[in-house]
């Protein structure tokens, strides 16, 4: 399908990625409709020139949801929490596979077919690296992985009940400008407290895979507009992976500053993080396209991004 003259939805689009691809899809020539709770996004975010719904995905009705995408070509479905509550330990769960429900429910009465979706290497688990689509059996560790699983599953059963098409994409670690609550800004933010001495989650040696958002946003139009499968399920990452440490040198050395490591021990950031990851590009390289940036050159210049937008606080 082509995007960029069609009318689009985009949930989660007052976030970090949701933001940056209402913009590209705003540029590309498109109508673009936001809904988002603004629970993890920003109002400042949302393009001038888009529609903006502020709503709650886990509460609004279908039938409220459907009167936003009458003549939608495609929905965009980035809303979803990525933060663990810990009084409700399900809550992730519930709350974005509820989303996921309501959107398609929502399709469904609006007649609209189309829909891309942000899926995670979290799907994965721990898998053996580089992880490629059809690597089974896919055991999630977190219970956002989980949910990212149960909507690729919903998605998946929907294709069949409902003449939907699917674009699935699994994402790596994405980092750009407006990226928050992930290692870099954590870096810097630290940093910026103490330039002396910099704790780090783990040990410094996970190991994962990091793309940029503007090369994410690339990699996602190219698929939908060439692959026309019922479901085209993508993992979209770098060939390449860089270490907490390798961040932690960027990260100083971009702020000019020599600071001692510490290391709270352990293998892994957090309970459910996966510390080694990378993903097989070969079905998006098939379809002609490639990162241009590497790894360490998509956290270097996420890092220079994002200490430009805290000088400019
Ligand atoms: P983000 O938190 O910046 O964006 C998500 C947006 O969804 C936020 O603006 C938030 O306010 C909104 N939202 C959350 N709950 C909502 C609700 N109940 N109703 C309406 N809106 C709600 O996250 P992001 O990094 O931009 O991620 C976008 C998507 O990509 C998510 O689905 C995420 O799981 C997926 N993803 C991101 C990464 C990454 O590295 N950033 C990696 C894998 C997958």
């Amino acid at each position: 399908m082509t995007v960029s003259d069609g009318r689009i939805l985009v949930t989660g689009g007052a976030g970090f990625i949701g933001s940056h691809l209402a913009e590209r899809l705003l540029a590309d020539g498109a109508d673009v409709t936001i809904v988002d709770d603004l629970s993890n996004g920003a109002a400042d975010r949302v393009p001038d020139a888009a529609e903006f719904v502020e709503a709650d995905l886990t509460s609004i009705a279908a039938d409220a949801l459907a009167d936003h995408l009458e003549g939608v070509d495609l929905v965009f479905h980035l809303a979803a929490s990525k933060h663990v509550d810990t009084d409700r330990p399900h809550g992730q769960f519930e709350d974005n596979t509820r989303m996921t429900r309501t959107v398609l429910e929502a399709m469904a009465e609006a007649d609209v077919t189309d829909i891309a979706y942000t899926s995670s290497s979290t799907v994965y688990g721990e898998a053996p690296r580089p992880t490629p689509e059809d690597y089974a059996p896919l055991e999630p560790i977190s219970a956002y992985g989980a949910s990212k699983l149960a909507d690729e599953g919903l998605l998946s059963a929907r294709t069949h009940s409902h003449d939907l098409t699917v674009w699935n994409f699994r994402f790596a670690n994405v980092v750009g400008p407006r990226l928050r609550g992930a290692v870099i800004p954590d870096f810097i933010e630290k940093l910026q407290d103490d330039p002396e001495t910099l704790t780090i989650l783990g040990n410094g040696r996970q190991e994962k895979s990091y793309l940029h958002v503007e090369d994410c946003l690339d990699a996602m139009l190219h698929v939908i507009e060439r692959a026309d499968a019922a479901v085209n399920t993508y993992n979209l990452g770098t060939r390449t992976t860089t270490s907490v440490d390798r961040i932690a040198a960027i990260v100083a050395d971009e702020m000019g500053l020599e600071p001692d490591f510490e290391y709270t021990g352990g293998d892994r950031g957090w309970t459910g993080d996966v510390p080694k990851m990378r993903l097989s590009i070969e079905k998006l390289a098939a379809l002609g396209w490639e990162p241009t940036r590497s790894s360490d050159e998509a956290v270097r210049r996420a890092t220079r991004e994002i200490l430009a937008e805290y000088d400019d606080r």
